[in-house]
């Protein structure tokens, strides 16, 4: 007997710090509409309009996680939620870890949203320490083997640190100024 549902994927509607999970989910419409699955009236705006939640076509709660299916009996598509997907037992959504694939898409969400703020974070800061500006641009101004890449060098690492973590101690921008200073990039900035 034929899956009432195949899996297309599962995606996070939820962010506005990374659009690519987004545009997965609309290309991944795209197939299925290609391979002749119009979306399912129960979903009509899948993709809600100025929120960043979908709807799903089961219970038509608006959520932020949806598994994408194709339904063969409906012969259509829609997004489904991590609780409504654990209750289409005759699908070939068995074959899947979906536990798997919606904790993944979680755990991404979280690390994103870590990095997202750290940069912000780090920008500001960089917005009040000319110094650590630039000691961002530092490794675009790196020359193969010139006088002061090394310095350079060591400006860019001071610079990725504090970007990773969202912010440059006070002894890491007491060394980043020193180190602008004495390759003549601080007094440009004045
Ligand atoms: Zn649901």
């Amino acid at each position: 007997m034929r899956a009432s549902y195949s899996y297309q994927g599962v995606y996070d509607l939820g962010t506005a710090t990374d659009p690519g999970t987004r545009l997965e989910h609309t290309w991944g419409e795209a197939e299925l509409v290609a391979a002749g699955y119009p979306r399912h009236p129960s979903a009509r705006q899948s993709q809600q309009e100025g929120t960043q939640r979908g709807r799903c076509g089961v219970c038509g709660h608006s959520v932020r996680y949806v598994a994408l299916l194709r339904g063969h009996d409906l012969r259509a598509f829609l997004d489904v939620c991590e609780p409504c997907c654990a209750t289409l037992t005759e699908s070939e959504l068995l074959l899947v870890d979906l536990t798997r694939e919606f904790r993944e898409l979680r755990y991404h969400a979280a690390r994103e949203h870590g990095r997202w703020r750290a940069r912000a974070s780090f920008e500001q800061q960089c917005e009040q320490e000319p110094a650590l500006l630039w000691a961002s641009y530092a490794c675009n101004l790196i020359a193969t083997g010139g006088r002061h890449d090394r310095t350079l060098r060591t400006l860019a690492s001071i610079a990725g640190q504090a970007e990773r973590v969202g912010a440059a101690t006070q002894s890491q921008l007491a060394y980043a100024r020193a180190l602008a200073e004495r390759i003549g990039l601080e007094p440009s900035l004045r």
